[in-house]
Parts: structure tokens; sequence; C-alpha cells
């Protein structure tokens, strides 16, 4: 039998990146790959880029450079290393990436990594393969599942792609170029794939998608079902104790999927809902399509019902012809709204989309104070909201063992990170997957530091009975 290739996947950018590396491990584990975390020894490196920004995407170019060393290394020992380009950037640039770097063997869009295998093989054979066409097929259809043990690896928290591309077309954004028009998987399919992963460990469940509250899937009873739907069945999965969603559009929020809020208690309340600016002027102009009154209002029908529910949002500073007065409403937004955290960023112009073309840039210098001072505002927040946690007893899902000796890590409703000593008698590992009380004592940093409120439950097993 031939020794395992080694595998080395690089992956910059949201979440769905994160989902597609795992999938593209998938794909690959069957053809004779193990991963590695080191480039050096790898037979295969596949930079899984990220296109959004920039600074984002020229990242992929500096980082090639370094891998032609590398190449060039094994080479020197007779090892043939094989580097592949995948992701956004992949879609968008194509052809131009080889140009700039002659060093990729493969370039593949994110619709077409079910064919991966084919395409290092005619790059073995004829040099270089390319493939960034939208494929007709389905890709979820011929991805390969992971094995039980993969998904045990993978931990209790786990992705599942629900929605892919954008029909939006806000006008800064690549992502409707780059992941194409609009999918929803079938809600059977997801059901199937959420079934095997709580089967196997998993826990907590985030659906993922570009525009996952445009989900709109078809149901087994043959309707389009929506996000709200989706959630409630999913709830109903044995095993499955928490479930999120990412990236919502506030225009998308519908009904159901406020019901959704109200009635599921596996639903955590912490809801990413980006807005981008305060300013109605600049929403227009970046055709978000509401304007700031519109998504407060958004706002307060998740608050009225469900009381205890958190949100997070993006903003973009420094859009074409960003006053002080329309940077001086988004400021406003956020301090009305008041969010337990936020990305900001510097509006930075991609090419092919129309904002790129429009006048009126915002001097550097003045984005950056923007930036600044939106961030400081925003980490304030954040700071308050962490801080409020004090004294309080909240739930906390434990996810892994800590790096110090008898610890265990586990995040709260709201992605905190909570580090808990479980005491003696009690290995931590035996505590992973399970939602305890724990009373929290303080805040280092971003996490926060307590202790377990109540006598675990009879299914944690203790110290003695794990042979720990
Ligand atoms: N679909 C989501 C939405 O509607 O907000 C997120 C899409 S994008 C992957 C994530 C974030 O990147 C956006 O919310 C936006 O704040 C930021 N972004 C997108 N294009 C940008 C650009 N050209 N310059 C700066 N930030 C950008
Ligand atoms: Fe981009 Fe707008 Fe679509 Fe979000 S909703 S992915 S920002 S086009």
């Amino acid at each position: 039998m031939a020794p395992p290739r080694k595998l080395h996947i690089k992956s910059y950018g949201c979440q769905m990146n994160v989902y597609d590396a795992q999938r593209m491990v998938d794909v690959l584990t069957p053809e004779g790959f193990v991963e590695t975390a080191s480039v050096d020894d790898a037979d295969l490196v596949i930079l899984n880029t990220c296109h959004i920004r920039e600074k984002a995407s020229e990242k992929v170019y500096s980082e090639l450079g370094r891998l032609r060393q590398a190449r060039d290394e094994a080479a020197q020992n007779g090892r043939k290393m094989q580097i592949a380009v995948a992701g956004c950037v992949a879609q968008a640039e194509g052809e131009e990436i080889v140009r700039r770097a002659p060093v990729v063997d493969v370039v593949v869009g994110p619709q077409s990594y079910h064919h991966l295998p084919q395409l290092l093989a005619r790059a073995d054979a004829q040099g270089r393969a390319l493939e960034t066409e939208f494929p007709v097929e389905d890709k979820f259809g011929f991805l390969p599942q992971p094995a039980p043990a993969t998904i045990r690896a993978r931990g209790i928290s786990a992705f599942v792609t629900v929605q892919e591309g954008c029909d939006k077309f806000c006008t800064f954004c690549v992502v409707p170029y780059t992941r194409g028009a609009e999918v929803s998987r079938p809600v059977g399919a997801i059901i199937a794939d959420v079934e095997r992963l709580a089967d196997n460990g998993v826990r907590e469940i985030t659906l993922i998608g570009q525009n996952v509250n445009a989900y709109h899937g078809d149901g087994p009873d043959g309707h389009a079902w929506t996000l709200g739907r989706l959630l409630q069945r999913l709830a109903a999965v044995p095993g499955i104790v928490r479930l999120r969603y990412s990236t919502s559009h506030p225009n998308d929020v519908d009904d159901d999927l406020i019901a959704a809020h109200r009635d599921l208690a596996a639903l955590m309340p912490f809801v990413h809902l980006p807005v981008q600016s305060g300013s109605d002027r600049i929403l227009a102009a970046m055709n978000r399509k509401h304007s700031a009154a519109d998504y407060r209002r958004v706002i307060d029908r998740f608050r009225a019902v469900q009381p205890q529910i958190a949100f997070s949002s993006d903003f973009i500073v420094g859009f074409p012809g960003e006053t002080e007065v329309d940077f001086a409403a988004t400021l406003a937004l956020v301090t009305q709204i008041g969010y337990a955290g936020a990305y900001s960023f510097k509006y930075s112009p991609r090419p092919g989309t129309p904002a790129a073309d429009m006048q009126d840039m915002v001097p550097a210098a003045v984005m950056d104070e923007r930036l600044e001072r939106l961030q400081q505002l925003i980490d304030r927040q954040q700071s308050a909201f962490n801080k409020a946690a004090i004294g309080q007893t909240v739930d906390v899902l434990f996810e892994r063992a800590g790096r110090k000796p008898g610890q265990i890590v586990g995040r709260t409703a709201y992605l905190q990170p909570a580090h808990v000593f479980p005491g003696p008698g009690m290995a931590p590992d035996a505590l992973v997957g399970q939602v305890l009380p724990v009373r929290i004592d303080s805040l280092e940093r971003y996490s926060l530091l307590g202790e377990l409120a109540a006598t675990p439950p009879q299914h944690a097993r203790p110290l003695a009975a794990t042979g720990a």
C-alpha cells in the first residue's frame, strides 16, 4: 500500500471557508491524504483564500512566494509538492493567479471542490489545472461525508452550510460574484447531516450561509422551508443542544425566525446581524435596501420575544462619500443598539463592484481615525457586556480540556469562552459536550473564569469511572 500523502490546508476569511476546508479534507481522505500541520512535509498545500478586502487577497501572493521556497526545498530532497489555490481569490482571479504565481498547480473555485482529485490528476499529467466555472451539478451531492472518527476529532461544535451565494449585490461586496447566486440545500440533506453529526458527538450546530436567513430549501412536504422552520426541525434532533446561524441580512428576518427565537430553547440568543452603517444616505449608496430605522425595528422584534438576546454586527467605515455626519450616525446607532461585539473594517474597493467606480474616496487618514473611534466604542460595549456576566450563573457548553491541568473550556450562549476547574474527582474530558451552569467569578481579557454551580448530572462520569 502506498504511504499516505500529506495535506496542509491554510484557510483565510469567513466561517464558510473553515467549513469548506473540512469538506476538502473529506474529499481527499479517500484519495489517501492525511492532514499535516506543517507546510514543510506536505505533498499538497491548499490555500483556501478570501477576496473580501484587498489585504486579504494580497496575502495569497505573499504566501505563494513563501511556498515557492518550500516547494524548491522539497524538490531538492526528491519530493514533489503540489500547490492549489482554492476559495474566492481562485474564483475571482483564476488565470491571473497562475500568471502572477506560476508555482501554482491547481486553481479551484468554491463550487468545484468535489472535482479536486481529478484536478490534481490533471495537473500531474498536464502541469496545471484550473476550474472556476459554476458547475451545473450540486457539489453537495458529490461531497463525501466525513468518517465518524473524523467528526469526533473535530469536536462537539460543527458548521453546516445550508445556503450559499448571495443575490443582494451590496455595492461594495464581491460575494455575489465569487460565490454566485443564492442556492439553498434541501431540508432532508441538512437533517441527515445534522443527525449524523449528532450521532457522532456533535452537540452544537451553526448553520452557515452568506445570507443564511434567505434560506428557502425544498422541504419534505414539497414546499420551500424558511430558516425558522428548519431550526424548529433541527431542534428536535436528539443530542443537539445548541443551534446558531450566521450571517443574516436584516431584510430577510421573517416571522418564522422571530418565532424560532421565541420558542426554541436550543436556539442561542445571540445573533450576528450586520448593518454596515448608521447613515441612511450611505446605506442607500451601499444598496442595502434598508434604513437605520428599519434595522432598529428588526432588533426590536427580536428583543420583544427574547429579552436575553444580544447582537453583533459588521461595519464598514469610509465608504465613498461618507461624511463626518454619516459617521456620527453610525456611532449613534451603535450607542443606541448596544452590541456584545462587532467587526469593523475600512472600506476596500473591490474590482468589478459598483462602489469601486464611485468618486469621493475618503482619505486613508480619515478612515483610520474613524475606525479607531468606532472600535473604541465597540470595545467599551463588549467589555461592559462581558463584565455584566461576573456574579451571574450562566450555562456553558464544555468543548475541550483547557491548557492548564484540570481545566476545562467551554462557551456561554454568547460565545464567550469560559474556563473552569471542575475540581478533584471530575475528569475535565467527562464534561465535554455537556451544558452545565457556571458561576462567573472574574474576567481575564475576553475569557470568563468561574466554577461549576451545581453538581454535574448523573451522566457526567466521575474520575474513577473513566480510569483517568
Ligand atoms: N453577508 C453578510 C452581510 O450581509 O453582511 C457578510 C458578508 S462579508 C463576508 C463580511 C463583511 O465584510 C461584511 O459584512 C462587510 O462588513 C465586510 N466587507 C465586505 N466587503 C467589503 C469591502 N469591500 N470593504 C470592507 N469591508 C467589506
Ligand atoms: Fe455581500 Fe451584501 Fe450579500 Fe452580504 S448581503 S454577502 S454584504 S452582497
